[in-house]
């Protein structure tokens, strides 16, 4: 799936495994501070089966504050 063109690599810090990845995007997936839930990515490691949040490990992109939540909607 990976290929030496992608300016991001990957490595699964429980198996070590850099080629076995699905995302998954959850609408309700996280609280912020205020309690507020937002949408949430999740990277898969098919190696070792474990799950990551995407904000486990990199910040949230300011504009995502914009985004309508789900107890907005
Ligand atoms: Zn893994």
């Amino acid at each position: 799936m990976a290929t030496t063109k992608n300016r991001i690599h990957m490595i699964c810090g429980f198996c070590g495994c850099k080629d076995e990845f699905m995302y998954q995007v959850k609408p309700e997936g996280a609280c912020n501070n205020d309690g507020i839930e937002y949408p949430e990515v999740y990277i898969l490691c098919y190696n070792c089966t474990s799950s990551t949040a995407l904000s486990e490990v990199i910040t949230r992109h300011p504009k995502d504050s914009t985004v309508p939540t789900i107890k907005d909607s």
